[in-house]
């Protein structure tokens, strides 16, 4: 798929799986196309957004190549504790267009191949049904649960290391985001909350969920773990927590703000 913003000036961010393509020497993107980055830009790409004033196009590398010389690749996990709020959520943007229009390469009604939006909307079109597809993004709420002085912490089964989250899940259809956050945790944890109030929202990239963040307090039920998602789950003191998310991230945003709150209150 061509595109008609691929110009000389265009600005472009290259993917391998998750991974971005930066500058070795100071990690920086995105990257003007020069001599060494031309013959890596032959699949498909997709406009982004712009960026000073500037085209940026995201397209994927294969999974085999290698970076190129003066290059590597980052994990955009790693990525989000080294660059700021606003290059994070560029290459984020980049990521899940990509994500999208690889996963949108048929028609989902009739199973036609899709074609870019005819007027440049961020849409496949399905030639044969009309049908268009538009990218998709998952919401999911995060919730920073209190009781007095502590703070609700867990650690997910999936997590490979011993970190300590917030819990989290995926809206069902038919809620809303408020009964999303109470079922959730009644589900991983068997406890009751009260004060469900908004927090404040992150997109994030793995691969396109919108987080959603809300604090709640704890309003009754003892910690009955459902043991395929939380290998633990405890109420922390707010001076002794364990290890927590990166910096960056939304649930270390929430367990920043509500730990805060409870020394306040507490000390
Ligand atoms: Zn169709």
């Amino acid at each position: 798929m061509s595109n008609p913003l691929n110009q000389p000036d265009t600005i472009w961010l290259l993917f391998r799986g998750q991974e971005l393509l930066v500058k070795a020497d100071d990690s920086s993107f995105p990257l003007q196309a020069n001599s060494t980055l031309l013959p890596l830009l032959n699949n498909p790409n997709y406009h982004v957004t712009w960026y000073q004033e500037q085209a940026v196009l995201v397209t994927h590398i294969d999974e085999q190549l290698p970076p190129p010389e003066g290059y590597h690749f980052q994990h955009l996990r790693a990525l989000l504790t080294q660059i700021n709020q606003e290059q994070f959520a560029l290459a984020g943007m980049a990521s899940q267009v990509l994500e999208w229009a690889k996963s949108h390469r048929f028609c989902s009604r009739c199973g036609t191949a899709t074609m870019p939006h005819p007027q440049g909307d961020r849409a496949l079109v399905c030639p044969s049904c009309q049908y268009s597809q538009y990218p998709r993004i998952n919401p999911c709420v995060i919730v920073a649960i209190s009781k007095d002085d502590t703070i609700l912490l867990a650690r997910a089964q999936r997590f490979n290391r011993p970190m300590y989250s917030l819990l989290a899940g995926f809206v069902e259809a038919g809620e809303t985001l408020e009964q999303a956050v109470a079922r959730e945790v009644l589900e991983e944890v068997g406890v009751q909350l009260k004060n469900i109030r908004y927090f404040g929202s992150q997109a994030w990239p793995f691969p396109s969920n919108l987080m959603l963040g809300f604090t709640a307090e704890w309003a009754s039920g003892d910690l009955v773990l459902q043991e395929e998602e939380i290998m633990d789950a405890q109420f922390f003191r707010y001076d002794a927590l364990p290890q927590i998310p990166p910096a960056g991230s939304i649930a270390y945003q929430l367990i920043h703000a509500t730990v805060t709150e409870l020394a306040q209150k507490y000390r």
